[in-house]
Parts: structure tokens; C-alpha cells; sequence
């Protein structure tokens, strides 16, 4: 049986990717940070689960999470780097430390969470790596300059790291999702959420469901011949 560690998957796309992979046979390893509440009752809604606290954007949380994967389950076949937290600010209002936050938890949790995962990848020689980044990574957003370059960062590091670890048959590939239904959106207002649908070809938003069915393919065989891509989950908005 496979074993996939989900970053963030207390809540929105990350608690939907854990039910997707459990569904599909996976041992799945639900990692949280705040949400204990939430995480605790995924897990037990769902089969072959372990839920692990750890702060990913710390190495001794990151280092934390893949030894405990290792630890239950024996091994990491799928990792999804998936913890994130958006910041909605001017760059003229974005401070030093808030910028650098959105950094640690959005970049460095994916680099370290890489790191640690891709040593058992590299001996088993097969794994996969799936990064969350964002649209606007892609196309950049207004008034969201650092979380817009957080997640162009990791698009950078999935292209870079799938050509490091190709050799070693373990594939690295991102999805850059367009505006979810979660709590990241929930300071959205109504007109907001309509003038995004209004940009969105497929005229409404996505659900966490639509984003954990794309991870999921990435993830399997029907993916084998697939790394170092971008996978718009976004309605066609770009
Ligand atoms: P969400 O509902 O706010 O959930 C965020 C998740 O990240 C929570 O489970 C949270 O866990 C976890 N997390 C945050 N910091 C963490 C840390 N330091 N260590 C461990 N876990 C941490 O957000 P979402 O919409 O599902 O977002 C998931 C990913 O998709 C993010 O990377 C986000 O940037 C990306 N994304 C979202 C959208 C969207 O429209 N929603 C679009 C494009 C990309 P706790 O609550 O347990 O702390």
C-alpha cells in the first residue's frame, strides 16, 4: 500500500486531497498545524489515516512530519505540499516579517517537506512530488504581491527539482489552482466572488474536490510519463 503525506490537511484543499488518496487505496498522513480539532475528526472519518501536528514552515516540524510518515507507514511514496496562507496587502503596507512569514510557511515548508520526503524517495527510486501553487503565481495578483511571489517561487523550485530527482524516477509537478471555495477565500465579498466567476471562462469557482481529482492524477500511474508541469485547476481563467 502506498503512503501519501498531505501538508495542511486539517482544512480546504488539503482535508479534500486526504480524502481523495484514502479513497484510492492510499495510507494517507494528515499533517496540521492549528486546526487539531478538524484534523483529529478526518482522521477518524478515514481508513489506513494518522494525523501529524507539525509547523512545516520549521525544519524540525518538516523533519518531523516525514520521519512520523516513515515511522507508521514505513516509507513516503506521495507527497503533497499543500500548507499555505494567503496575505492580501499592498507592497507598500506588506512589512519585512509578514513578507517573510508567507515565505517560510508557502516556500520553504515545500523545499523542506522535498528535502526530507525525497531521501526515501531517492533510495525506493519512485516517488512523487506535488506542490500547490496558485494562478496567481502564474499571473500575478493585485494587492497579493507576496503571496503571488511565494507561489511563482515554488513553480520555479517544482521545474528545478524535477530535473534533480527525474534520474532517480520520481516525478515533481505542481497545480496551480484558480479561486476555491475555502476558508482562504471566506474574506471574499459577494461582489468580489462575482466579478471572479465573471473572469473565470467556466463562470463560478472551483471546489477543494475539483483540486484533490487533479492532484490525484498527478499522483498516479495515468501520470508515469508527466513532471516538471503546471496544472491549471482554475475554470480556464488563465
Ligand atoms: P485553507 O482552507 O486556509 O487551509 C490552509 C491549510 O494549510 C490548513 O489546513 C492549515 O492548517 C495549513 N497550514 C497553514 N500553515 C501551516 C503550517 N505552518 N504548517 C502546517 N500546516 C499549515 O486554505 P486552502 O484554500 O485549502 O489552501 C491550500 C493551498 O492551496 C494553499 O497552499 C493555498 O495557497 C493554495 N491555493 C488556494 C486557492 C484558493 O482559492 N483557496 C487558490 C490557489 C491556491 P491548520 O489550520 O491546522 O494550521
Amino acid at each position: 500500500m502506498k503512503t501519501a503525506v498531505i501538508t495542511g490537511a486539517s482544512r480546504g484543499i488539503g482535508a479534500a486531497t486526504a480524502r481523495a488518496f484514502s479513497k484510492a487505496g492510499y495510507n494517507v498522513v494528515i499533517n496540521y498545524n492549528k486546526s487539531e480539532k478538524e484534523a483529529f475528526a478526518l482522521c477518524k472519518e478515514l481508513e489506513n489515516a494518522v494525523c501529524v501536528k507539525a509547523d512545516v514552515s520549521t525544519e524540525e516540524g518538516a523533519r518531523l512530519l516525514i520521519s512520523e510518515a516513515a515511522r507508521v507507514f514505513g516509507g513516503v511514496d506521495v507527497l503533497v505540499n499543500n500548507a499555505g496562507e494567503a496575505l492580501c496587502k499592498m507592497v507598500s503596507d506588506t512589512s519585512l516579517s509578514e513578507w517573510k512569514r508567507l515565505f517560510a510557511v508557502n516556500v520553504e515548508s515545500t523545499f523542506l517537506c522535498s528535502k526530507f520526503a525525497s531521501e526515501y524517495m531517492v533510495r525506493q527510486k519512485s516517488g512523487r512530488i506535488i506542490n500547490v501553487s496558485s494562478m496567481w503565481g502564474v499571473k500575478g495578483a493585485s494587492v497579493e504581491a507576496a503571496y503571488s511571489a511565494s507561489k511563482a517561487a515554488v513553480i520555479g523550485f517544482t521545474k528545478a527539482l524535477a530535473r534533480e530527482l527525474g534520474p532517480s524516477g520520481i516525478t515533481v509537478s505542481a497545480v496551480a489552482p484558480g479561486v476555491i471555495d475555502t476558508d482562504m477565500n471566506a474574506h471574499l465579498s459577494d461582489a468580489d466572488k462575482r466579478a471572479l466567476c465573471d473572469e473565470t471562462p467556466l463562470c463560478r469557482i472551483g471546489t477543494p474536490e475539483e483540486v484533490a481529482a487533479a492532484i490525484l492524477w498527478l499522483a498516479s500511474d495515468a501520470a508515469s510519463f508527466v513532471t516538471a508541469q503546471v496544472l491549471g485547476v482554475d475554470g480556464g481563467f488563465i
